[in-house]
């Protein structure tokens, strides 16, 4: 069963086809479309037969899945033999009022996508419009969203729950939902595989453009840092992270500022760049490494935020096995890496400087006497949403 799973930005599209039909599990092929809607849109293609690159006027998602489509199939560097092979388009979904898990995209999935646009603007919005086009426009391909809240559906109330009134949950649905599932649960998994045991205690840190940890047991997500919106917990590289409410009203007294403009500061110019004016962490660590003193506060705040809540889970599961650092932060900052784990011997987290710094990809980098191993592993989002969409196409065949 081949499945393409598709990564949509609001003026963007990435693509990988894989072959599930395989045990190997292969990527057949990959590719990206920017700046859709734009004058002139790269159009860019690989597979193992050859790689494709175009610059043309993408006008909407319609097309640029028309052109990957046809990529797919041409004679030259295509995978497959016609788009009908391809048996779903899976989408790594964010959020939705009332739905959750892996399903089948229909209308009602996107009303419920829409109810939550406020709640997730960067994410829900592109995803449903460019959804509702792919449903017109290619209607007997099967459109399947695993939700990035599905992996927390194991979230104990004590952990899920905010201390608001209860209706505030049952009916309006405000709870702590947390993200990056298909992530942490590809993490979770791979852990259980290298270790050879199912029974992990685990901390994954996913730190990258946004970024959280969740303490996992046995495979099951029993927290997470970020909560009803994927704007709480670790500050981010431009989102606030865990702020109190109860400072809006101050700021927005004082300037005149609307709740929606209030909203979007911390949505969007706040985290990293509102502390130092520099949202990619390769720009801040830079900044901090010349003395400017606002990137080395951004970097300790950034630090201390991922300490708040590993701190919490070592707690939360009481005996660690491992910690595993992922995504663009995590893989590839050893000096993140050593910040965290910094004077955490007492702990049973002892870094192994070498390991740390030197090497790539998935790797150990605990000392030999480390009670608890910590990992750098590279995190596989998308064929998770593939499998998953396999899963629930064959338990409904
Ligand atoms: P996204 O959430 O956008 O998918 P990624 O997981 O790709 O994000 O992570 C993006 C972040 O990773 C950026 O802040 C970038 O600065 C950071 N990053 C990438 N490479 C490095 C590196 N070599 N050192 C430090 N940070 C890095």
């Amino acid at each position: 069963m081949k499945i393409l799973v598709a990564n949509l930005g609001s003026t963007s599209f990435k693509y990988r086809l894989f072959d599930l039909g395989d045990p190997g599990e292969p990527m057949l092929a990959r590719g990206a479309v920017d700046r859709i809607g734009g004058p002139s849109s790269k159009v860019v293609y690989a597979s193992s037969k050859g790689k494709t690159e175009a610059d043309r006027a993408v006008p909407d998602h319609g097309e640029a899945v028309r052109l990957c489509l046809e990529q797919l199939t041409n004679p030259a560097t295509g995978v497959i033999g016609s788009a009908s092979e391809v048996s779903a388009i899976g989408f790594k979904a964010v959020h939705a009022k009332g739905i959750s898990g892996v399903q089948r995209v229909d209308a009602r999935l996107l009303s419920a996508m829409e109810a939550f646009n406020d709640v997730t603007p960067a994410h829900n919005p592109p995803y449903v419009r460019a959804m509702r086009m792919l449903a017109e426009r290619f209607p007997e391909m099967p459109l399947v969203a695993a939700f990035e809240t599905g992996f927390h559906a194991t979230i104990p109330d004590r952990n899920r729950r905010y201390a608001v009134p209860n209706e505030w949950a049952t009916e309006h649905g405000v709870l702590r939902w947390g993200f990056h599932g298909a992530s942490h649960r590809f993490i979770a998994e791979r852990t259980a595989l290298l270790l050879n045991r199912p029974d992990l205690r685990l901390i994954s840190c996913h730190l990258g453009g946004s970024s959280s940890l969740c303490a996992i047991r046995d495979g099951k997500s029993v927290a997470t840092s970020m909560g009803m919106s994927p704007q709480s917990g670790l500050l981010q590289n431009n989102r606030v992270g865990d702020f109190d409410p109860f400072a809006l009203p101050a700021v927005m007294r004082a300037t005149g500022m609307r709740f929606e403009e209030a909203l979007a500061i911390l949505a969007n110019r706040s985290g990293l760049l509102g502390i130092c004016g520099k949202n990619d962490l390769r720009d801040v660590e830079a900044a901090a490494e010349t003395g400017e003193a606002d990137a080395q506060l951004a970097l300790d705040m950034y630090v201390s935020s991922i300490r708040h809540y590993l701190g919490a889970y070592l707690v939360e599961l009481g005996d660690t096995d491992a910690i595993v650092f992922t995504a663009g932060i995590g893989e590839n900052s050893p000096r993140i890496r050593s910040m965290v784990c910094r004077d955490l011997e007492r702990l049973g987290i002892l870094l192994n400087d070498e390991l740390n710094e030197a090497g790539h990809g998935e790797r150990k980098i605990s000392a030999a006497d480390s009670k608890v191993e910590v990992w750098v592993m590279p995190t596989n989002e998308e064929i998770i949403v593939a499998r998953q969409a396999r899963d629930l196409l064959s338990a409904r065949s």
